[in-house]
């Protein structure tokens, strides 16, 4: 089936929602989403989101953008960095503006707590930057914009599974999807494309990110032609359920919780002096990884620490800890307000993902080449605003501040341009990529995609987590290009056209498999430690060599071809060595 719109946003998350919010009333937009979009990943942020308010305390833009910086190893554009902090402001009292029940302060303010890396004066000690609704800040934000997109009429197209990013003459003009409910595949032509996809936690086995996460705009873009960057920069959070990798949210320890060590020690305090248990969450995952590594892991197998917020008191846990406390009762049995809870760190959130430039327009090379007509934002783009590693609470405000401005230019391009033709064939590659996956039901195949899928999540939390080195990297290297020749022999056991789930983790898996491999070669490559980035084979930062983002382009074969290096833009804060 064909349709035609001017803007065409493929994600309904808080990034795609905010895109599609500024485009109403300017253009026929439409917004694509697999998912219900009060289902997207957005929903399940718990802890916040930031903006020098300054409501409770002394707070300034230019400390914000600095916090961004340094948090992100250096390796944060700087002039995507002040944008962030500059505009979080506006952001925030836009989203109250738009009914977001925010925490208040007893004068009616609304309220902010710490959160890990953001500091007062340029890093003197933890500031309180991050506005909250309890600790479910992300459902009350995907709430909030749905339902202005569901009062200015935004036209949905609920559970379409983007399938291929269609570019003709240099230009990108549309995309096509799968209807899940009819298996029919639909083109949509458009004047502008705007990817709000999610990330690509999923590729490990201990995660907090849903199901859905499986990267497939972020493969779709580099399937297309376009580079990927950054994509060894992939973040593990402290404080996953052990096992498990459910979040709890660094607002925990914003709100006073602390870790300890097998002997009660507060651990973190040996590591950062300063900040402590607030140290960016690439330095607590390390200090986690050290206390386990040398035996102070709590646990028959000393692999876990524990999170304890059993001294704030009852009233706080239940009225600002709510939701995390209750999954620790539900999936590992223990009561926060008297125990500690067991805790590993949990793969998180990509750094890396589509480059843009800070109006969104997604790049192609180290010169900075726009591919007209095409945006991305959120977190299947790399703007770069997180560097090397990003600070909690910096999503969500990148979230509302790059998806404006990917939907305010894209209704610009609109407005300045007329549509550019389809190719001939706009649907050949997804029909192939359907074939290829259906061919499975007739063709004995017998290879499984839900085995593959677990040994590639074992694979990488073995392998690139959040300690790396060379030999490691080679061995995941080696194992993921032999289940990507297994995974040419995936068979299907539903051969049925309407709501097929299995095709769709097929079609999934086969994303991952991708990101799992430019995240992996990125690494091997990167002979430096910088933010998330850590090898024990190469442990300090080389700004000489590496000062730089790394483009990964795609070969016809689905690896890796060719590493480039972007220059990183710097600005009013110098590189530093990073202390806390
Ligand atoms: C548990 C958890 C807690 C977090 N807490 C915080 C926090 O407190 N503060 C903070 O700043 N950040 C937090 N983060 C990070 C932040 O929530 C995410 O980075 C952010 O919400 C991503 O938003 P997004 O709009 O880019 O994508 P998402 O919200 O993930 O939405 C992706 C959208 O893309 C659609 N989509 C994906 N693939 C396809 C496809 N093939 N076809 C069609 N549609 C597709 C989905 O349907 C969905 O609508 C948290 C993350 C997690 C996992």
């Amino acid at each position: 089936m064909y349709h035609k719109y001017d803007a065409v946003v493929v994600g309904a998350g808080g990034a795609g929602l905010m895109a599609a919010l500024q485009l109403v009333g300017k253009a026929n937009v439409a917004v694509i989403t697999k998912l219900y979009p009060s289902r997207s990943h957005t929903g399940a942020a718990q802890g916040g989101i930031c903006a020098a308010l300054g409501n409770t305390e002394e707070d300034h833009w230019e400390w914000h953008m600095f916090d961004t910086v340094k948090g992100g190893d250096y390796l944060t554009d700087q002039d995507a960095a002040e944008v962030l902090a500059r505009d979080a402001v506006e952001r925030i009292i836009e989203l109250e503006h738009m009914g977001l029940p925010f925490n208040r302060t007893p004068e009616g303010k609304i309220d902010q707590r710490r959160f890990g890396g953001h500091t007062r004066n340029y890093g003197e000690g933890p500031v309180r930057r991050a506005c909250y609704a309890a600790d479910r800040t992300g459902h009350m934000i995907l709430q909030t914009l749905y339902q202005q997109g569901i009062k200015n009429k935004v036209t949905f197209f609920n559970e379409f599974h983007l399938m291929d990013l269609i570019i003709n003459n240099g230009r990108c003009v549309g995309v096509t999807a799968l209807d899940i409910k009819t298996g029919e595949l639909h083109t949509f032509h458009s004047k502008t494309t705007i990817f709000a996809t999610g990330g690509y936690g999923r590729c490990w086995q201990v995660t907090s990110n849903a199901h859905a996460c499986s990267g497939d705009g972020t493969v779709t873009a580099y399937r297309a032609g376009v580079p990927l960057m950054d994509m060894e920069m992939y973040q593990f959070h402290p404080t996953g359920l052990y096992r498990i990798g459910i979040l709890l949210s660094e607002a925990a320890r914003g709100e006073g919780g602390i870790l300890r060590n097998s002997e009660g020690e507060r651990f973190c305090e040996r590591y950062a002096p300063t900040l402590k248990d607030l140290a960016p969450r690439d330095m607590v995952s390390r200090f986690i990884y050290q206390e386990i590594r040398e035996g102070r892991g709590v646990g028959p197998n000393k692999d876990y620490v524990l999170l304890h917020v059993d001294h704030l008191g009852k009233e706080v846990i239940d009225s600002k800890l709510p939701d995390i406390t209750d999954f620790a009762r539900t999936y590992l049995h223990v009561e926060p307000y008297h125990e500690g809870v067991p805790i590993q760190p949990t793969a998180h959130y990509a750094m890396g993902g589509i480059p843009t430039d800070i109006e969104g327009r997604v790049i192609i090379d180290e010169k900075g080449t726009v591919l007209p007509g095409f945006y991305a934002a959120g977190e299947v783009a790399c703007v770069s605003v997180h560097g090397a590693n990003r600070l909690g609470t910096n999503s969500l405000v990148d979230l509302v501040v790059f998806g404006r401005r990917a939907g305010q230019h894209a209704a610009r391009f609109i407005k300045e341009n007329d549509y550019e033709e389809l190719p001939t064939t706009p649907e050949k590659r997804s029909n192939d990529l359907l074939r290829f996956v259906e061919g499975g039901a007739q063709s004995g195949r017998k290879e499984s995609a839900a085995t593959i899928r677990k040994e590639m999540q074992e694979c990488m939390m073995t392998n690139v987590s959040v300690v790396r080195n060379e030999k490691q990297l080679l061995t995941a290297m080696k194992k993921l290009q032999e289940l990507r020749e297994r995974f040419t022999k995936v068979g299907l056991t539903d051969n049925s056209t309407k709501f097929n789930t299995e095709k769709l983790e097929v079609l999934e898996l086969g994303s991952l498999l991708e990101m799992a491999e430019v995240t992996t070669k990125g690494a091997l490559e990167r002979k430096e430690s910088r933010g998330a980035h850590y090898r024990e084979d190469y442990t300090s930062r080389d700004d000489k060599k590496f000062l730089a983002h790394t483009l990964a382009y795609r070969s016809p074969e689905g690896s890796v071809k060719e590493l480039r290096y972007k220059p990183v833009t710097l600005g009013r804060f110098e590189p530093k060595e990073r202390k806390y």
